[in-house]
């Protein structure tokens, strides 16, 4: 089969023509892979980074966003079909673990990821365990099907806290605060306020979701508060950049008593002004992946009550064309980039 394969520890990713087909055990599903999604992680191991380095074996087979149609089931597999459209969790869970054996499958500490640590979905064909297998709705197709990893962290995040009638700060503008941007408005927030440094992403952001833009190179977000007639902060800030200006940024300008759920993955660790935590009594939760399968449930639930993201994918290339895909990717001047299998 073919695959988008990590052959080398060095900086690119290959397409191979002869991978080996996965085959899958007695609890997978194989599927038979149609659009799938580049992700900022995919980037981080074409870029070979430190992070990369260290965590990914090679040869890999890479990718997690994926949508598809199951070809095969393994023999204990009973809820699942051949023919059946699907998408999954691609954050892979072992059973031994308090978290697990207590239904809280997002918090399992060996959790392996997808086209990480295990053979990927930028393939014709890729193994998942059935347990991770989410089917497709009718009406969300292939390539919305393709997007639903990131949609689930923005969803996970946006909904960590009640949204209803709150301001909400956005920080980092990339796809996935684009689409909780777009969640926190479905969901009943009032002002939804998206930060970022890059105007291609917040033209965006602007056009995906009834959101306020703010370029904090240029503006000064109080400011646009004070336009806003918002008196004394936010009540929940989403930190989607991983960039320590911003989370500073958020930390200044939260109501006392406000709640920060924080996604973006910074680069190394920072100062924190930590007296800003305190004396405002903030409530500060990490995200990580998406719940198993609440997260699921509620965003396959909004997107077929209204919640339209679809524009958040800014380009539709053919495998053959992934590098050009890699390298706008790279350079930040897209939303979601899905690549088409067949
Ligand atoms: P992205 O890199 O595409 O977007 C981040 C955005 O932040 C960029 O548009 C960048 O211009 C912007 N930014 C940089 N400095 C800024 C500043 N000072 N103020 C405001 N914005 C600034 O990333 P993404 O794919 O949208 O993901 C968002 C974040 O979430 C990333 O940090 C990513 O690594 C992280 N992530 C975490 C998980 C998890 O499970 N915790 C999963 C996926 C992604
Ligand atoms: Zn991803």
């Amino acid at each position: 089969m073919k695959a988008l394969v990590k052959s080398r520890a060095e900086p690119g990713l290959w397409l191979s023509e002869n991978e080996p087909t996965p085959v899958p055990g007695q609890d997978d599903v194989l599927v038979k892979v149609r659009k799938t999604g580049i992700c900022g992680t995919d980037i981080h191991i074409y870029k070979w980074d430190a992070w990369a380095q260290k965590t990914i074996p090679v040869p890999m087979v890479v990718g997690h966003e994926y949508a598809g149609e199951i070809v095969e089931v393994g023999s204990h597999v009973r809820n699942l079909k051949v023919g059946q459209r699907v998408s999954g969790e691609g954050h892979v869970i072992g059973m031994k673990s308090r978290a697990t054996r207590a239904g809280k499958f997002h918090l399992d500490p060996e959790t392996r990821g997808i086209g990480v640590n295990m053979p990927g979905a930028f393939a014709d064909y890729v193994r998942v365990p059935a347990f991770n297998i989410v089917p497709l709705p009718e009406e969300i197709d292939d390539e919305l099907g393709a997007i639903l990893d990131p949609l689930g962290n923005a969803v996970h995040t946006a909904l960590s806290f009640d949204l209803v009638g709150e301001d909400v700060l956005i920080t980092g503008a990339g796809p996935i605060g684009i689409m909780a941007a777009a969640v926190a408005r479905h969901a009943g927030a009032r002002h939804v306020v998206i930060t970022d440094v890059n105007p291609v992403r917040l033209d965006l952001a602007a056009r995906v979701a009834d959101v306020t833009p703010v370029d904090v190179a240029k503006e000064d977000l109080r400011d646009v508060m004070a336009r806003l007639r918002m008196k004394e902060g936010f009540d929940v800030g989403l930190e989607m950049s991983g960039a320590p200006a911003a989370f500073q940024q958020m930390l200044d300008v939260m109501l006392m008593g406000g709640k920060i759920a924080m996604l973006g993955i910074p680069a190394a660790p920072f100062a924190v002004d930590w007296n800003r935590v305190v004396f405002k009594m903030l409530t500060i939760k990490g995200i990580y992946g998406r719940e198993m399968f609440e997260t699921w449930h509620k965003m396959l639930a909004m997107l077929q009550s209204g919640l339209d993201i679809r524009p958040v994918i800014t380009h539709r290339l053919p495998v053959a064309d992934y590098l050009q895909g890699f390298e706008i990717m790279a350079r930040g001047e897209c939303g979601k980039i899905v690549l088409d299998w067949s």
